[in-house]
This record gives C-alpha cells, structure tokens and sequence, in this order.
C-alpha cells in the first residue's frame, strides 16, 4: 500500500522480479483491458482519467477472477489493491473461501511534497509497464526500458497531470487511509519508509518480509 508516488509498484516488482512471487496489480491490469479495448477498460478509463477509483464492485470482481487462475502455493504480491476498506474486507473473504493467508501488508511512507515531485516526471515502458520518475530514477539509456528493452515514454499515463494527480492524492487520503486503519487491527501492517534510492528501500523491504520469507514456501519449490 501507499501514495501514488510511494514507489509500491516498482518495489513489487522488484520482489516478483527477485523471484518467489508473481504480482497482482490492479492498475496495470486496468490498463490492459484498456490497450485491448475491452469493455471493462472503456469503464475502467472513464475513473482513471479523473484519477477517481474504479467501482469496488468491477475491481473485486477482476481481481477474483485473476485470483482463480494463480495456483493455489503460490506466493502473490497485490499491488495497488486493495484501495478501499469494501476492497479489503472482499479480499479477507477471498483469501478464507480459497483458505489462504494474508502474510503481511506494506505501506510505503513518503512525504507528500516528495509524491508531488515524483508524479510530475513520470514515464513508463510501453511493453512492460516499468515505471520511471525521469526526476529521481530515469532509465540507464534515454527511452529504453532497463528491465526490458521496450521504448519508456514521459507522461504515458494520462492521469499523471497535475489536476489529476491532486485528485489521486486526494481520493487516497479519503479512501485508502481507513484501509490502513483495518490491517492495523489486523496486526498484519509493517511500515516501509520510502525515500531514498531504489535499492535502499528494496532492502528495507526485504528486511520486513524475512519471516514471510522463511514462513511460505516460494514460488517453484516443492509443494
Ligand atoms: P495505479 O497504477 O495502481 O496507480 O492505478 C491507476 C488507476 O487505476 C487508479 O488511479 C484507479 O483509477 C484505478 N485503480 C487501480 N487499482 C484500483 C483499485 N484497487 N480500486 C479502484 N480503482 C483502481
């Protein structure tokens, strides 16, 4: 969990890439229906471009889905998901009908002027989605994806402009705040603090997780 900005996308895939884990983020797949034209990103694009959220009911619905088709031993990194307490309490059902457990949640600290600083230079990779802040980590070589090779594009998302981006931050705070609050009494919370390099707050993350580490078995090993 976190801000828009906080760094939650590229630190979980960090981790996925790290192996172990794949990624469920809702965001990203929002905009895949919305590069294939689907009906659920025609919708999904008319709250996005208002930096609004996607109707709980439409989001719960593509995550279950996506939840049916990961194996069952398989470790999932959720990332922008959930973003509202009726997302949450949706995903502790989810994860009881299918008898599984919520290891940890991380929220990821950052103050908000450094938020502002780091939506304002945003470019992403065409093909793989790898996010970039052209301020604070642009890519090694000009328009081309560390990760992938894939052309990296400034401000592809258009919800990255300055009044939409207010609009984010402020849909956070309203909706996604109180889902902190919920896995606080869950005791499941671990604070992440999110300035910094990449590979600093990566480690942070990875110091956090150690128990859920050594606890799960990860992707690939014997059942
Ligand atoms: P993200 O890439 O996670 O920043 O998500 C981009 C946009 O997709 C958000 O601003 C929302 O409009 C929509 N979205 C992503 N995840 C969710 C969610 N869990 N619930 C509702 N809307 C979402």
């Amino acid at each position: 969990m976190g801000a828009p900005g906080s760094g939650k996308g590229t630190q979980a895939r960090l981790l996925v890439d790290s192996g172990g884990y794949v990624q469920l983020a809702t965001g990203d797949l929002f905009r895949d229906h919305l590069r294939r034209k689907t009906d659920l990103g025609t919708l999904a694009q008319s709250f996005m471009d208002r930096g609004e959220y996607v109707p709980d009911e439409v989001t719960v619905k593509m995550v279950r889905a996506c939840l049916g088709e990961i194996g069952s031993g398989t470790r999932v990194v959720f990332d922008g998901f959930p973003r509202t307490v009726a997302q949450a309490i949706a995903l502790d059902g989810l994860l009881a009908e299918r008898r599984r457990r919520l290891a940890a949640v991380l929220l990821f600290e950052v103050p908000r002027e450094r938020l502002l600083e780091r939506l304002g230079g945003r470019a992403t990779c065409s093909d793989c989605q790898q996010m970039y802040s052209l301020a604070i980590r642009p890519p090694k070589r000009e328009g081309v994806c560390d990760r992938c090779g894939g052309p990296v594009v400034a401000t592809a998302r258009a919800d990255d402009s300055p009044d939409v981006v207010g609009r984010r931050l402020e849909v956070y705070d309203e909706q996604t705040r109180p889902v902190v609050e919920h896995y606080e009494r869950q005791g499941v919370l671990r604070h992440i603090p999110g300035e910094g390099s990449i590979d600093e707050v990566f480690a942070r993350v990875r110091a956090a997780i150690t128990d859920v580490d050594s606890s799960f078995p990860p992707n690939g090993a014997a059942a």
